[in-house]
């Protein structure tokens, strides 16, 4: 009921070169795949992605938005400039933006509410960190984050939002949860989400999971029954994410 979506963060990697090249042969690659397919380029190769995916299976998102329209926010790049791209998802609220640049609760929930006012998809991520799953915690944690995230957003919207489960542990470190821990974490933010709204509202929001998903462990992670898609960092950058995305 719920198609499943992988999206490939490339995080602070390819310049518009790099994303030519690598979006000229994957885009060939990735047809009538079975799950939604999202490559999220950094902020300078969004156009050039929007380009060179135009009428293949591949969507465009961006790695933040900021929540303001304009005005004197250096360095920051609005919601409004990404759809005018033709960007069509973006992702809030990233571990390492909380961890580096000060995103907070409240600030990924005001981009939440943006990006669905704008029409953008957004994929907001949650995660516990090692210290806080040695504490036994993360259920604590993920349950507070999802709950800042979607206050004052109403049902109709609320049903439109990805959520990526990445314990910052299993980011970029080859450590993954194991697939009985990623669902243990989603099946509560599923959960969370009844509470919150409704049985069939957390029926049809999409919870990916994220950290060191790559072609080995792809296929165990999306058989679980409230996983529904990666959030890939590292294996979104090699043109083998043909088959990840074909797991
Ligand atoms: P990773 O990154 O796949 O390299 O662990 C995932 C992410 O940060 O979204």
């Amino acid at each position: 009921m719920r198609k499943s979506v992988i999206a490939g963060n490339w995080k602070l990697n390819n310049d518009v070169k790099a994303t030519k090249e690598f979006l000229f042969e994957l885009r060939d690659k990735i047809k009538d795949t079975e799950v939604e397919v999202v490559v999220c380029p950094p902020f300078t190769s969004l156009s050039t992605a929007v380009e060179l995916v135009k009428g293949t299976d591949i969507k465009v998102g961006a790695q933040n938005m900021h929540w303001e329209t304009s005005g004197a926010y250096t360095g920051e790049v609005s919601g409004e400039m990404l759809a005018e791209l033709g960007v069509e998802y973006v992702i809030i609220g990233h571990s390492e933006r909380r961890q580096y640049f000060n995103e907070t609760d409240e600030t990924v929930n005001k981009k939440l509410i943006k990006s669905l006012k704008l029409g953008l998809i957004p994929i907001i991520c949650v995660g516990e960190s090692l210290e806080q799953r040695e504490k036994g915690i993360q259920k604590d944690i993920v349950t507070k984050q999802v709950i800042s995230a979607f206050k004052n957003v109403n049902t109709e919207d609320a049903k439109k939002v990805i959520v990526a489960y990445e314990p910052i542990w299993a980011i970029g470190t080859g450590i993954t949860a194991t697939s009985a821990q990623a669902e243990e974490v989603c099946g509560w933010i599923r959960e969370t989400f009844v509470e919150l709204y409704s049985t069939d509202v957390a029926q049809v929001i999409r919870i990916q999971y994220g950290g060191s998903v790559n072609n080995g462990n792809v296929k165990e992670l999306m058989n679980m029954p409230n996983i529904d898609g990666a959030l890939v960092g590292g294996a979104s950058l090699k043109l083998d994410f043909e088959n990840l995305v074909k797991y």
